[in-house]
């Protein structure tokens, strides 16, 4: 990606990454910022962050935190693994496409078994196909099912649809993963309690993302079977991903779970991207390509109507699914961003 000054970017829908931190964490951080402390999460903001999350999904789960999403999913995904098992995947999970191959590096290879899906969702037959196809001891064992909450295309998997999963999981002695960098999103979008999209549906490990829910920097790695949290310090402290200063990941949580914080953000980007879904959906040239469900909006557009919107300025990415332009909405997103984008769309003419 060409590199452009902070200044030069304006109202972009490029990732909800490129959103600030949000004012309540930046004041926590500010909080907590005097004085000595602990340090390597001895600290005591990171037991109220552990204790907040343990809250949150009203139950007694074990919490890491971790600088970023690729490793709270592979060093997740490598405790759940042998190297001679496999992952069953997506095929546009962000486990198989944007993490460099750190899943296999970390698992010591467990291969990922990809598999198809609408609208970013795993197929159900798919996933027990990959499973049955093979029983031998040529094929990598399948034995974990990684899901992605809310999905790489901007959908959900609602409640009975984990449960079904999590059936086909069962039957087929598969663990859960979940990566859920915009978990947040989802939580919003479908409106029921943490514990019912997690351990309630069988999930294993969920990585929780704070990063693009309005955190600087951080994602908790959420163990709801706690045998398979044994000497995961140890992976954390390997990989590197343990933090000295750890109150400044940790208690970063703390204002998000309290008040309905996060929910509250998460709710704001959805209904942004819902809005610009809509009345992006009124131009004749333009179509929505998935369900908007949570905070993305999939359009595809004539592609002189791309170009001269990334002219203009704007920014988007067109490298996920199947090169439609993805339009991600964040806490941040007002709007005014929303008009501006759609007032470019309608006032593109077909001629440059
Ligand atoms: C952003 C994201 C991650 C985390 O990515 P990092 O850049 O490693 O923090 C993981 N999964 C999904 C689906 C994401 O969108």
């Amino acid at each position: 990606m060409r590199f452009v000054k902070p200044s030069e970017i304006k109202n972009q829908f490029a990732s909800d990454n490129y959103a600030p931190v949000c004012s309540e964490v930046w004041e926590a951080l500010t909080a907590v910022n005097s004085g000595y402390a602990n340090s390597y999460g001895d600290d005591p903001w990171t037991g109220r962050a552990c204790d907040l999350l343990r809250e949150f999904f009203e139950t007694d789960c074990q919490v890491f935190f971790v600088f970023n999403g690729t490793a709270a999913n592979s060093l997740s995904l490598a405790s759940l693994c042998q190297s001679y098992h496999s992952i069953i995947a997506h095929e546009l999970a962000h486990v198989e496409t944007d993490e460099c191959g750190a899943p296999e590096f970390f698992s010591n290879g467990t291969k990922l078994l990809l598999v198809p899906g609408e609208h970013g969702k795993v197929d159900l037959d798919a996933v027990a196909h990959t499973v049955t196809r093979r029983s031998d001891i040529h094929y990598p064992k399948p034995r974990v099912l990684s899901l992605t909450q809310a999905t790489e295309l901007g959908t959900v998997y609602t409640p009975e649809e984990l449960q079904a999963l999590r059936e086909t999981a069962r039957r087929f002695d598969l663990r859960i993963h979940m990566d859920g960098a915009r978990f947040a999103n989802a939580l919003a979008s479908l409106r029921v309690a943490p514990k019912e999209l997690t351990w309630q549906a069988g999930v294993d490990v969920l990585t929780f993302g704070g990063t693009k829910a309005g955190m600087a920097i951080g994602e908790a790695v959420v163990f709801f079977d706690l045998k398979l949290a044994q000497e995961f310090a140890y992976r954390c402290k390997q990989a590197g991903q343990l933090a000295s200063k750890m109150r400044y990941l940790s208690a970063a949580w703390i204002p998000l779970l309290q008040d309905g914080v996060m929910l509250r953000h998460a709710r704001h980007a959805n209904a942004m991207a819902t809005l610009l879904a809509e009345r992006l959906s009124r131009h004749p040239q333009v179509e929505v390509m998935h369900p908007v469900e949570a905070n993305a909006v999939f359009v595809r557009m004539p592609e002189a109507m791309l170009e001269s919107l990334q002219a203009q300025g704007w920014y988007f990415y067109t490298f996920i699914g199947s090169g439609e332009a993805r339009l991600m909405c964040s806490w941040a997103t007002r709007e005014e961003d929303v008009g501006e984008l759609v007032s470019a769309v309608e006032s593109w003419n077909g001629a440059d």
